[in-house]
């Protein structure tokens, strides 16, 4: 089976509360919010470089491993699938990967080789993080490492078009072009 390796750039460790964020115009790590409620970001959580989503920031990614690695640090990651999300009326998609550099996860190639119990942990975390915010994060499902190669395929595609755009005329312009994409 051929592997689909992508190196990710760590915002947030597994098992933290503190919502790191890139800022593309800065190239700085900044602390955006510590997370209202009690809970921990289940996996390491970052983004892939020259990629843009249709939210205007990177394409996201979990990334699944024992440990927890430091914000700004590059880990080699093997797509598996994605969990597809809607943040705000934006759609916000994770994908779904595993270290590349630990021999413990060589067996795990797509969504179906995880212990499914992850899967549900990772969909509470993203349904409720927001819960005392007051905002509602719609999760809508998962997809396997076919589809994720294809989502992956397209953002990259929206950097290389649209990546010297100012974020809020990205969104203005992709919600008149591809309304199916936001809710609002
Ligand atoms: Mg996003």
């Amino acid at each position: 089976m051929k592997k689909h390796l992508v190196n990710a750039i760590i915002d947030i460790p597994k098992g933290s509360n503190i919502k790191y964020e890139f800022d593309r115009e800065t190239g700085k790590v900044i602390v955006d919010r510590i997370l209202y409620g009690a809970n921990v970001y289940p996996y390491n959580y970052g983004y892939i470089e020259n990629t843009i989503d249709w939210d205007g920031d990177e394409l996201d990614i979990l990334i699944i491993s024992d440990h927890s690695f430091a914000p700004g640090c590059q880990v080699p990651t093997r797509i598996i699938g994605a969990m597809k999300m809607i943040d705000d009326g934006e759609t916000d998609t994770k994908l779904i990967g595993v270290i590349d550099c630990d021999p413990r996860w060589n067996d795990v190639n797509n969504l179906d080789d995880l212990n499914q119990h992850r899967l549900a942990e990772i969909k509470d975390f993203f349904e409720n993080y927001k819960n005392l915010q007051n905002k509602k994060v719609d999760i809508q499902g998962f997809e396997n490492v076919t589809w994720a190669i294809k989502e992956y395929a397209h953002c990259q595609e929206l950097f290389t078009k649209y990546s010297k755009l100012p974020k809020a005329e990205f969104l203005t312009k992709m919600k008149k072009e591809f309304p199916d994409k936001y809710t609002v």
